[in-house]
């Protein structure tokens, strides 16, 4: 699976780097994220090598689904299906992605503005 020596997702994928699990499998990570935003902040992104919203191609369509299903299952797990929850992917300066690893946010547990941005 391709990935990246300088990449710190890559990195705490092939458990390089400590980070709190909630979710593995052979495609499919999710992580605490270490400086949470909301109650619930949980980051799920795949194993392999992705930079992000612009580099979908070289991601299956299976691991691209799962991604979204694995923040559906966090959210259940974490109390905030019922209440809502919102799921956030930056891509790019403007958006000010700073890890150049695709990776969702599952953001939960407060009421969040009306405002996307
Ligand atoms: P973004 O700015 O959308 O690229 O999001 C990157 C997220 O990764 C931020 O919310 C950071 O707090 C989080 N982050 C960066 N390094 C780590 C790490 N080692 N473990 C967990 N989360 C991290």
């Amino acid at each position: 699976m391709p990935m990246e020596n300088s990449c710190v997702f890559c990195e705490i994928a092939r458990g390089e780097i400590p980070a709190k699990k909630l979710y593995e499998d052979d495609d499919v990570i999710a992580i605490e994220d270490v400086a949470p935003q909301a109650p619930v902040h949980a980051l799920i992104m795949p194993k392999a090598h992705v930079a992000g919203l612009n580099q979908l191609d070289a991601l299956s369509d299976a691991t691209l689904a799962k991604l979204i299903r694995v923040a559906g299952k966090l959210a259940q797990e974490r109390g905030v299906k019922e209440r809502g929850y919102r799921i956030v992917s930056n891509c790019g300066q403007d958006a000010c992605q700073s890890v150049p690893h695709l990776h969702i946010h599952l953001l939960g547990g407060r009421a969040m503005g009306a405002d996307l941005a």
